[in-house]
């Protein structure tokens, strides 16, 4: 008998989120609330009470799954790469299934973000999906048939932290990333670092959305930076598809909006692909800022009918 809820919860930075989701995937409850930051006994006790509040509501009990901006590290069951510094080194998913009494699957965001379009999103019927998210950060996550692949480390899909390919002269050393290297694809085609490659360009400081319409006025200087952005993530893609050649790219986060993207992008990244033709999709996230937490719920799969 498969659970009639689906409960995701998405363990923000900020803000820590849970929905449900009927059999059908309809979204049927959704709380949105402050995470208790620097506070990891409090984290957990916020998810039980959410947990509570939502099953009460929806009146089912349901089967849990988590979305994290970090990683279950394989070698020691206990949280990496997470930038909610109160999660590391501590063995969350083991505590969840605890406090909560069941098992809870618990998976980085940016997996959860392919399992969401994977299952019922943007790819939809493809084997191999690749997502990714430009956002604040940036990330990316590998589902295969509607599993996501985890990997040795805990790393597959985490693409923000390889360094940019084929680099032109003026792009070396490149940025100095957080992680200790330089020119990291995160400090390029994430959203603070779309604006600062655009204020070291033109000592104007502008987000990504102000880039484009300072484009579409005709703002030569922002055209500019938005070749520059788009020749970066189609280099970056073409990595991706030269190694992986997923049946559809997914893009998410707040840069994913910037609707020029899945015209130019595709139009140039076959210079880097070693292949005849590229033939590789390159799609919208359909569930916007839902499919991560959406994701997490979409970690128990739809049972096949
Ligand atoms: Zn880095």
């Amino acid at each position: 008998m498969p659970h009639p809820v689906r409960i995701g919860v998405d363990l923000g930075g900020t803000k820590t989120e849970v929905i449900a989701l009927a059999p059908d995937g309809r979204e049927i409850y959704r709380k949105r609330t402050p995470t208790p930051s620097g506070d990891y006994e409090a984290q957990i006790a916020l998810v039980v009470r959410l947990v509570a509040e939502l099953e009460q509501a929806v009146g089912g009990v349901g089967t849990v799954g988590v979305g994290i901006p970090g990683a279950v590290s394989p070698a020691t069951g206990r949280i990496k790469n997470a930038n909610s510094t109160w999660l590391l080194g501590k063995p969350l998913d083991r505590d969840l299934a605890a406090a909560l009494g069941r098992p809870v699957r618990l998976q980085n965001d940016a997996n959860c973000l392919a399992v969401s379009e994977a299952t019922d999103g943007a790819g939809v019927g493809c084997d191999v999906v690749f997502a990714v998210i430009l956002g604040t950060g940036v990330g990316g996550g590998i589902v295969v048939r509607g599993w996501p692949l985890t990997g040795k480390n805990a790393i597959a899909g985490e693409w923000g932290h390889t360094q940019l390919a084929w680099r032109e002269d003026s792009e070396r050393p490149g940025p100095a990333c957080y992680c200790g290297l330089h020119g990291c694809l995160e400090t390029l085609l994430s959203g603070p670092g779309v604006a600062a490659d655009f204020r070291a360009a033109t000592g104007r400081s502008m987000n990504g959305e102000g880039i484009v319409a300072l484009s579409v006025e005709g703002d030569s200087q922002a055209e500019a930076a938005l070749q520059r952005y788009e020749s970066r993530l189609a280099r970056g893609l073409a990595t991706v598809i030269n190694i992986l050649d997923p049946d559809v790219i997914v893009l998410g986060g707040g840069l994913s909006n910037i609707d020029r993207l899945y015209r130019n992008v595709p139009a140039i990244w076959d210079r880097w692909v070693f292949s005849d033709r590229v033939d590789t999709p390159l799609r919208k996230a359909v569930h916007g800022d839902s499919s991560g937490v959406r994701g997490a719920a979409w970690l128990w799969p739809p049972t096949p009918s």
